[in-house]
């Protein structure tokens, strides 16, 4: 048994800023699967951010990154403390892969938006997963994790008779956390 930290909203949560969820159905797969335990995790409602919310982008300056909100809020605090709170998590269940929104001021793993608000977006990482990665956690997006679960399946294809085989996910979630890259 190994355990699966999985952004909320991708496992149909409804704790977007905007109130929705973005359900991802690889994401959903595992908590079907009896040798995974998926822990759910959503930092910005962690540190106390109402749902919905105003949008957060990350914003640089020089020195530092600040999450503000499109009105120009700091939700800074907000961030650090949902992303403490979210590895606290992690870590006391032995999290071996996080599966992490793309995007997200702080979930996102290989880009963002500006910090425009004009729907730009740069190469970056959310705020709790640049935590998570500090901490050693392996963090792929939803994207990623559907190139890596290809490229698993292709590698595996002479074990597996059926397109609709039952796959092993505590096999796969260790061979992504052996095998992913950082995005
Ligand atoms: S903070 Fe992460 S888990 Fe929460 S809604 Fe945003 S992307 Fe989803």
């Amino acid at each position: 048994m190994v355990a699966i930290a999985i952004s909320a909203c991708l496992l149909g949560e409804p704790c977007r800023w905007d109130g929705q969820a973005k359900p991802s159905s690889l994401a959903l797969s595992f908590i079907q699967a009896p040798e995974v335990s998926v822990i759910p995790f959503c930092p910005e409602v962690l540190g106390g951010l109402s749902t919905p919310r105003d949008p957060s982008e990350l914003v640089r300056s020089d020195m530092s990154v600040c999450a503000m909100t499109r009105a120009g809020a700091h939700v800074t605090d907000a961030f650090r403390m949902g992303a403490k709170q979210a590895l606290a998590q992690l870590k006391a269940n032995n999290v071996v892969l996080v599966i992490a929104k793309e995007g997200s001021p702080s979930c996102g793993s290989s880009r963002i938006y500006d910090g425009s608000f004009t729907g730009q977006m740069i190469e970056g990482e959310g705020m709790s997963t640049q935590l998570f990665r500090q901490n050693g956690m392996v963090v792929v997006s939803e994207e990623r994790i559907m190139d890596l679960f290809s490229e698993y399946c292709a590698k595996h294809a002479d074990e597996c008779s059926d397109v609709a085989c039952g796959w092993d996910a505590e096999d796969f979630a260790l061979w992504v956390q052996k095998n992913a890259t950082i995005n």
